[in-house]
């Protein structure tokens, strides 16, 4: 076994949606069992870490708060390390509690604030959008947590994603947002440096060439693609096996 730690994508690579992935359970805990770190990335930004973790260890995944990496911590981590302190938030209940865990003080918009984090959001209005791009015109720093189109919602089907929502801030505020989630390697270069690991000990794992793979290859880690969720063929030479199953199987 050639890597010191593993980062496994989520929902298509791990579950789909409440449905564990056949053989995923076992696979994990063999790594683990032999040594392995695993730990979790994911561009969901509607939660916080001890809800994917609650989620993981209920479908029998090892898991605790400080493996989940998620867009919600990585934009809290991120303005913590520009010295941001006073955040408005366009986002869901679950995002706001990632700031609050992380002890960030959340600022309404009329209240200058340093940084605006902006996630997918069901209750986004137009007055909303006009407080978000007046506080960045203002000299806010706008973070992103994804750009994902489109969010995968139980019992198939879609609604719009966190990239929709930071669209619309974007072309009003005429401002490029620093965006946390994959396909940029910010998620995994936390993931790395918390867990110890360099990016060459480092395996990415994830169902999608777009967002998983690219992140993991920008970041300079080996990536493996896994057939179970978005992509259902191999793509430009990308290594993949059928299933995380099947992937611990030629790991160890
Ligand atoms: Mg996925």
């Amino acid at each position: 076994m050639s890597f010191r730690a593993v980062l496994f994508d989520l929902d298509g690579t791990l579950h789909r949606g409440n449905e564990v992935i056949d053989g995923a359970v076992p696979a994990v805990q063999r790594l683990v069992d032999a040594g392995v770190r695993v730990a979790y990335v994911t561009n969901n930004s509607t939660q916080t870490r001890q809800f994917f973790s609650d989620k993981l260890s209920r479908m029998g995944f090892l898991c605790t708060p400080d493996l989940v990496y998620g867009t919600a911590y990585g934009a809290v981590r991120e303005a913590a390390k520009r010295g941001l302190t006073r955040i408005a938030v366009v986002g869901e209940p679950g995002l706001k509690e990632s700031l609050a865990e992380a002890g960030t003080e959340i600022v309404d918009f009329d209240d200058r604030p340093e940084a605006v984090i902006v996630g997918l959001c069901r209750t986004f209005t137009y007055d909303l959008m006009k407080s978000a791009m007046a506080a960045i015109r203002s000299g806010a720093f706008f973070i992103a947590t994804n750009e994902d189109a489109t969010f995968p919602i139980e019992g198939g089907g879609f609604i719009p994603g966190a990239g929709s929502v930071v669209a619309a801030i974007k072309t009003c505020s005429q401002t490029e947002p620093f965006v946390v989630g994959k396909p940029n390697p910010n998620l995994i270069q936390l993931a790395i440096s918390e867990l110890g690991v360099s990016a060459a000990e480092t395996l990415v794992v994830g169902d999608r060439l777009d967002t998983d793979i690219e992140a993991g290859i920008r970041a300079g880690c080996a990536v493996h693609l896994v057939l179970t969720g978005v992509e259902s063929e191999a793509l430009d030479g990308v290594p993949f096996s059928a299933d995380v199953a099947a992937l611990v199987d030629k790991l160890l």
